[in-house]
């Protein structure tokens, strides 16, 4: 089974993604030990293959319309689920769960996830690549496109997000990743598009929001000047913890930070 990507070849060269704005601005130390030092994880949360899988069977339901249905949604989670899990390093499960309870978890959000889909629009792309330049850059910024939709006259990027609870209001306004991708699909289309976050709660009764939102060129420009400050930090050697309850709860690296500066001493 493969569920190789053309973004996944695109990966394959020297990049820049939100991914990887987003973990430097978060912590620069964390940056450093997953895109310098490229150390292996000491444990993988099972919310990132079961956000993969999620992922994965929205796509295939973005693409088949409505001849997917929700028994065919549940038999691909469960095979999905399974590659992804066992392709995890060090993945780890809370206390009294395991794959079986993750799997049963996914089927409830895909019950309202297929229940709530939207079929009054066109789908112009599925998972669609994109690789562009940002000026002062000395790397594309590639990432991927969940789903592009066309509505009137309107595009719009559609991102599938699972959640632990719900967004608080404003921060779809807020989010870094509506910028960039706003921005490539700018530069790529011309056009500057909407961006709808469509939430999944991972709760014991799943409930799904959705969040659009707009970015103007003040944002892209910001956008800009933002990212060529990330790559003059990363290029002069900047990577300094930043420890906080949220960030280093769930830190894949948490172990090599602690002994960080015993390194550096
Ligand atoms: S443990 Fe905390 S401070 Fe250290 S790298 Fe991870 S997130 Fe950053």
């Amino acid at each position: 089974m493969t569920m190789e990507r053309e973004i996944e070849t695109m990966r394959e060269a020297p990049h820049w993604s939100y991914s990887a704005f987003q973990t430097y601005l978060a912590c620069p130390m964390r940056y450093y030990f997953r895109y310098i030092e490229h150390a292996e994880v000491e444990r993988t949360s099972v919310s990132m293959p079961f956000g993969r899988t999620f992922h994965a069977v929205l796509s295939e339901r973005a693409r088949r319309g409505l001849a997917y249905t929700v028994k065919d949604a549940h038999e691909a989670f469960a095979v999905y689920f399974k590659f992804e899990t066992e392709a995890c390093e060090n993945l780890t499960y809370k206390p009294e769960e395991d794959f079986w309870f993750w799997n049963q978890r996914g089927c409830d959000m895909l019950d309202i996830a297929l229940a709530d889909w939207p079929d009054d629009y066109l789908v112009k792309s599925v998972a669609e690549a994109f690789s562009v330049k940002v000026p002062g850059l000395s790397k594309p910024l590639v990432g991927e496109f969940d789903l592009v939709t066309v509505d009137g006259g309107d595009e719009t990027i559609c991102d599938w997000k699972t959640a632990a609870m719900k967004w608080p209001v404003g921060k779809a306004d807020r989010d870094l990743q509506a910028t960039t991708f706003c921005y490539a699909f700018q530069q790529k289309y011309g056009v500057n598009p909407l961006f709808r976050f469509d939430v999944f709660t991972k709760a014991k009764t799943p409930a799904h929001h959705q969040f659009y939102t707009l970015r103007t060129s003040d944002d892209f420009d910001r956008f800009v000047f933002l990212a060529n400050r990330i790559e003059t930090a990363v290029n002069t050697g900047i990577f300094f913890p930043v420890e906080s309850s949220m960030n280093c709860a769930e830190c894949a690296y948490s172990g090599r930070c602690k002994a960080a500066h015993r390194k550096v001493a």
